[in-house]
């Protein structure tokens, strides 16, 4: 909170807001990284204590809307005919199938190897990033791709990077568990 209050203070310095009154002061929390929901629970967890935050961007608004339709269609009909285990598990189909949760555990992966770097890395790192094509680095910051095509972008910002920070992935990488991203590879019908 120290360092995040030095830079708070220097941005407003920046922007010539110093002297400003200010009104109040609030700490958030953004829970990303929390892992997915266990599969088989009698409800439908959902929002950002159910894992929906998107895992790069810290961002669930935009996914929990895309989401909310078809999570709602899978209910309605179970529900009319007064089957509500038959309903729950049709809205967590809905909610996870198989390709987000790859997708998921992917960027899972990403977010476990990005948070060791330092900033130095951190910066050339998104350097990279940003140079990417913008339908590549848009798409998997949207959380949009499926997971072969977001493999594809990881593997694509990987050759792009600098040797150093590729040593730096790699070495995270496989002690970070680099089998969501194998299995990404090898598994058919992920897209
Ligand atoms: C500063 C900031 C900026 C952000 N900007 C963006 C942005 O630009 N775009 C974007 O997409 N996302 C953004 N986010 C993230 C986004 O706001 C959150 O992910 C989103 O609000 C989560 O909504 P939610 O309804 O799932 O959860 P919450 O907003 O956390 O709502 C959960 C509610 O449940 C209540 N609750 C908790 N436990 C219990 C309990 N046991 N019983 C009863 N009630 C309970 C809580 O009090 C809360 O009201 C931002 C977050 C922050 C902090």
């Amino acid at each position: 909170m120290a360092l995040l209050q030095k830079r708070l203070d220097a941005r407003l310095e920046s922007l010539g807001l110093q002297g400003c009154e200010r009104l109040g002061e609030e700490r958030c929390s953004i829970p990303m990284g929390l892992g997915l929901p266990i599969h088989g629970q009698a409800l439908v967890p959902f929002g950002a204590a159910a894992a929906m935050v998107h895992p790069a961007s810290g961002y669930s608004i935009a996914h929990v809307l895309r989401k909310a339709e078809p999570v709602a269609a899978a209910l309605t009909e179970p529900l009319s005919a007064g089957d509500a285990e038959l309903a729950v598990a049709a809205a967590n189909a809905a909610l996870w199938p198989r390709s987000d949760r790859t997708a998921w555990e992917l960027y899972a992966f990403g977010l476990e190897t990005l948070i060791r770097m330092h900033s130095e890395e951190i910066g050339k790192f998104f350097d990279a990033f940003f140079r990417l094509p913008e339908d590549a680095w848009g798409g998997f910051l949207e959380g949009t791709l499926g997971p072969r095509e977001l493999g594809v972008v990881m593997a694509r910002l990987f050759r792009s990077l600098p040797a150093s920070v590729q040593w730096h992935l790699f070495r995270t990488g496989v002690s970070a568990g680099a089998a969501p991203l194998a299995r990404t590879v090898l598994q058919p019908g992920t897209t």
